[in-house]
């Protein structure tokens, strides 16, 4: 999504990558993001057993495993950053038209309705507190940015309430009288938008969008014909001939990357440009030919053109978008994207300093007696060997990987034991001798060793709620009366005694 936006300052790159810097930068300065890096977050309504473990019993973090699982989340995002994704304030949503103008249209008998958004209007609940939106496409080729109003912000009083009553989801609903249908490229059957709302962010890309229209030409529509055997077979066919649109969007890529857009004129960018628009409608065809079977020939002219960008290698960002090899990108050029590298550092997991506490392993057993017997030990080590990688940071139920748990749980249980009598083996067997490789057993008895922590550690009884003020969502104790995060707590606790001092100072006056 980064990519089209060609016209872009070296500071303005500092600020879009701040929070994805801070990000990786703070993985290791506290308990609490070390826990956000893992997940265990107010958000995350499906823990896995490993997360739950950690919020019970967070000197858990201080084992060489939650490292390694910390280092690999940094890894991630450190790949999902360097390919041009970054942190920012957005969200998908669904895309949605103008309900009222369609009953209008439909039960008021009028012809041309106004809705209740106008022109260059989207109603966005999502975002309160931000009047301007970037409704984006994710990802997208050419440059589908909307930069539109936001009704739903504070704003606009009382036309809030009333659109309210009708736009009642938390999508983004579009007007009437916009093209956005159009920069978009989007039907209202499920298409979603990345809706950003962080102001930078939002500034930027309307500078970029100066001058663009939408792309426009006529598609062909696929000729009715009978379903049978034939005709299923011919679109089959088609689909797979002239389906590779991953070649589109590639090449696309190479040119929003190429060097014109570093050191190229106006008019040479221009060029390239118009090609990237030709692409995006060969790539829009290609799609619909399964339907259509039709695919327009590429003209004699347009080939010399196209090839002076994509007889290039890849962009060098591909190495992380795409797992390419080093062999199949070009050198690093100064495009925005791959200037976006040098910003994200790497950091090393380092959780000297943090006071984690040490962990007295014994809390994740049911029976703190059992001792782990060598045919279990050996058994671990032979299975988790072979099925560490599929099943790391994995959860049997959300992954959709429960039938290989219970075939790795059936191995063990030939041994005669019970689930908690082996969950208790393995957690001696790893936790009480240093061993550094458990992702099997958070996998297979996670929630065996999470039962135990709750019978053996008093939780407190807690709850969420959502700040009143900026929405966050900040767990806090069962029997507590908290309205508001901490961060707005401050800020009208501030606000209240400076009303105070106010009103002294008045009655003060008032008396002289
Ligand atoms: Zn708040």
């Amino acid at each position: 999504m980064l990519q089209t936006l060609t016209n872009i300052t070296d500071s303005e790159i500092d600020i879009l990558t701040e929070k994805s810097v801070e990000k990786i930068e703070n993985i290791c300065t506290s308990k609490d993001t070390m826990m956000n890096i893992l997940g265990v977050t107010p958000y995350n309504t499906k823990m896995t057993p490993f997360q739950k473990a950690i919020k019970i019993y967070p000197p858990l973090l201080s084992d060489t495993y939650a490292k390694d699982v910390v280092r690999e989340v940094k890894d991630s995002l450190l790949k999902k950053y360097r390919s041009g994704k970054l942190e920012v304030v957005g969200k998908y949503t669904f895309l949605l038209p103008d309900f009222y103008a369609a009953c209008e249209y439909w039960f008021g008998g009028i012809e041309n309705p106004n809705g209740l958004l106008s022109d260059k209007e989207v109603f966005c609940n999502l975002f309160k507190k931000s009047d301007k939106l970037d409704c984006l496409r994710s990802p997208h080729l050419y440059m589908e940015h909307a930069i539109r109003f936001n009704v739903a912000s504070d704003g606009y009083g009382d036309r809030v309430s009333k659109i309210k009553e009708w736009f009642t989801t938390n999508a983004v609903y579009t007007s009437v009288h916009d093209l956005i249908s159009k920069i978009l490229q989007f039907d209202v059957d499920g298409d979603k938008s990345l809706v950003v709302a962080e102001p930078d962010f939002v500034r930027i890309a309307e500078r970029n969008m100066n001058g663009v229209v939408p792309l426009y030409y006529n598609m062909r529509k696929a000729d009715p014909t009978l379903l049978n055997n034939k005709t299923i077979y011919d679109g089959l066919n088609a689909a797979f001939t002239h389906g590779n649109i991953g070649i589109y969007s590639n090449d696309i890529s190479k040119i929003w990357n190429d060097d014109v857009f570093v050191e190229g004129s106006k008019e040479e960018q221009g060029e390239a440009i118009d090609v990237v628009k030709l692409l995006c409608m060969e790539n829009n065809f290609c799609i619909d030919s399964a339907k259509t079977l039709y695919m327009p020939e590429r003209p004699d002219w347009f080939k010399p053109v196209v090839s002076k960008y994509t007889k290039k290698k890849l962009p060098a960002f591909f190495k992380y978008a795409k797992d390419k090899e080093k062999e199949q990108v070009e050198t690093r050029n100064q495009s925005f994207v791959n200037k976006i590298f040098d910003r994200i550092p790497n950091k090393a997991i380092n959780t000297k300093g943090l006071n984690l506490g040490s962990i007295d392993y014994r809390l994740m057993m049911n029976n703190v007696n059992v001792v782990c017997s060598e045919e279990v030990a050996n058994l671990y080590n032979e299975l988790n060997r072979k099925y560490r990688y599929m099943i790391n940071m994995k959860d049997e139920y959300i992954d959709n990987l429960r039938y290989v748990a219970c075939q790795i749980r059936k191995l063990f249980s030939k041994t005669g034991y019970s689930d908690e009598i082996i969950a208790d083996m393995l957690v001696e067997y790893l936790y009480g001798h240093e061993k550094r490789y458990k992702q099997l057993l958070w996998f297979c008895y996670g929630q065996c060793v999470v039962n135990s922590l709750e019978k053996n550690i008093q939780i407190k009884k807690t709850k969420f709620i959502q700040c009143i003020n900026c929405g966050e969502w900040v767990e806090v104790d069962i029997d507590s009366k908290r309205i508001r995060c901490d961060d707005c707590f401050d800020i009208e606790r501030r606000r209240i005694e400076r009303e105070k001092k106010r009103k002294q100072r008045m009655s003060h006056q008032l008396t002289k």
